[in-house]
């Protein structure tokens, strides 16, 4: 799954999935990444979160949802992530994924477990020299 969060110039937060879907499913199977607040989900009044990983496990916990509604309620992106991840863990403990949350100021965090347990992802901001892109590991 290819995920993406963005910020234009005028604040607007926009996400977007791409996905094959996982090994050995079902034709037909529509996994979580369309399904916003499981695979995606913005809200520019606070900020956006997307997952990757087990959909199967994640459409029941809508985690990009809860991830972004923990911000609206004061968490910080690494915090809203975490709690997203957790509440998984608590009823799936060999969940495999990883959840990006990013706040309306671009800050951002990424939780990840299980096989993903390192993740790796590309940042870019017109913060950085010549809007570069960064490639960031989390473990
Ligand atoms: N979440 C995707 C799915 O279950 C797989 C992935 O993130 O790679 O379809």
């Amino acid at each position: 799954t290819i995920t993406m969060i963005a910020i234009d110039e005028e604040s607007n937060i926009h996400v977007g999935a791409s996905t094959n879907g996982l090994h050995f499913t079902m034709p037909g199977r529509v996994g979580d990444s369309p399904i916003p607040g499981a695979g995606t989900y913005a809200d520019n009044e606070v900020g956006a979160a997307i997952a990757t990983g087990d959909g199967d496990v994640m459409m029941r916990f809508l985690p990009a949802m809860l991830a972004v509604e923990a911000m609206r309620a004061g968490s910080t992106p690494s915090e809203a992530s975490r709690l997203a991840l957790h509440r998984i863990l608590k009823h799936v403990r060999d969940f495999d994924g990883a959840i990006v949350a990013v706040n309306r100021l671009g800050e951002y965090a990424v939780t990840c477990h299980g096989v993903m347990g390192e993740f790796s992802y590309m940042v870019s901001s017109p913060a950085m020299p010549n809007r570069a892109t960064r490639k960031e590991t989390i473990k």
